[in-house]
């Protein structure tokens, strides 16, 4: 028989963990000649997620949880439940249903039947996002294909069944920066597409605000390309193209109209313009230092508080 595992990254959902439990359950037990696991993971949340979980665990104990020190973030909660799962096939859910469970019974087939190493979602609409983030997500992905030689996928889910082997060699990739959507890229490994649209969530706010996108975005983009340092050398070339051509239009018009003085304001505004550039660029270079101090470090990237094996 093979078994399941479900991850699932909890960070203040007390909402919705049992609705998702008793959906995912239902589905789970339809299916033939599994075993599974729900592998819930409590990204330090405040309410009473953790509560929640224990409360499972006592009723099934293929219910596991692992619970955080403090928030370490979605990255830091797939991470943790990809070490811990024990099953033959690992899939990683929201807990707010967005991603159907339904889902899993094609999923699983797919995968049996020996075809494909992962089954992988991607949302086709975004129907659940508001205009701004659609048209902002849009946007990253057009850069970050650009940019990157990962392919990543536009509008692809974190929902996805993996074999263990590919799990295996997404947890061999040990760095603190994760972008998991180029890390699923990096691994390769035959993956077969699925869409399906978008849902609301069954309960609860999303936990992304605009801000906490757009700096996940960067890191996206610093961790799977080194193409803006290249870009800060073309912006850096061209600028000294361009002074050496003012130089020559200066030297000529002094030369024929011997009128060093006028000027000025344009030289202000020149010299700002510039540093500002060099600015930039320099500020490029020290994103991509700080991601190499914080690797170098290899500080824990999650920190577990207690699991179902302490009780
Ligand atoms: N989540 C998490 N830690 C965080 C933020 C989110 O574990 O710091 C979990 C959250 O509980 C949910 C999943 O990640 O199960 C996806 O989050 P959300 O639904 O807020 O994102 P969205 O669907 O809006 O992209
Ligand atoms: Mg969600």
């Amino acid at each position: 028989m093979d078994k399941i595992s479900v991850v699932v990254p909890c960070y203040n959902e007390e909402e919705s963990i049992e609705i998702f439990y008793k959906e995912t359950l239902k589905i789970l037990k339809q299916m033939k000649n599994i075993h599974y696991e729900f592998l819930f993971i409590n990204d330090g949340s405040t309410d009473k997620t953790l509560e929640i979980f224990k409360k499972l665990h006592k009723k099934d104990k293929q219910v596991r949880y692992i619970s955080f020190s403090r928030n370490f973030g979605k990255e830091a909660a797939m991470l943790a439940g990809f070490e811990h799962a024990s099953g033959d096939y690992i899939t990683t859910m929201d807990v707010d249903l967005q991603d159907p469970p339904e889902l899993l019974t094609t999923m699983y087939q797919d995968l049996k039947s020996g075809k494909y190493d992962c089954v992988a979602t991607r949302s086709k609409s975004r129907k659940s996002y508001s205009p701004l983030r659609k048209f902002l997500t849009k946007c990253f992905y057009k850069i970050i294909n650009k940019m990157s030689d990962v392919e990543i996928v536009d509008g692809a889910r974190d929902f996805r069944l993996m074999t263990k082997k590919m799990v295996n060699s997404i947890l061999s990739m040990r760095e603190v920066n994760r972008f998991s959507k180029g890390i699923f890229g990096y691994v390769g490994f035959r993956t077969k597409w699925i869409e399906y649209e978008d849902r609301d969530r069954v309960a609860g706010n999303s936990k992304w605000s605009l801000w906490k996108l757009g700096k996940y975005a960067i890191e996206g983009i610093i961790a799977f390309s080194t193409k803006p340092l290249v870009y800060s050398v073309f912006i850096g070339l061209f600028f000294c193209f361009l002074a050496f051509l003012f130089i020559v239009v200066i030297i000529v018009r002094t030369l024929l109209f011997s009128d060093p003085v006028q000027g000025w304001p344009s030289l202000v505004c020149i010299i700002l313009f510039v540093s500002g550039i060099q600015l930039f660029c320099t500020g490029i270079i020290g994103v991509y230092l700080s991601k190499i101090y914080l690797e170098t470090k290899s500080r824990p990237i999650y920190i577990i508080a207690e699991t179902d094996e302490d009780e």
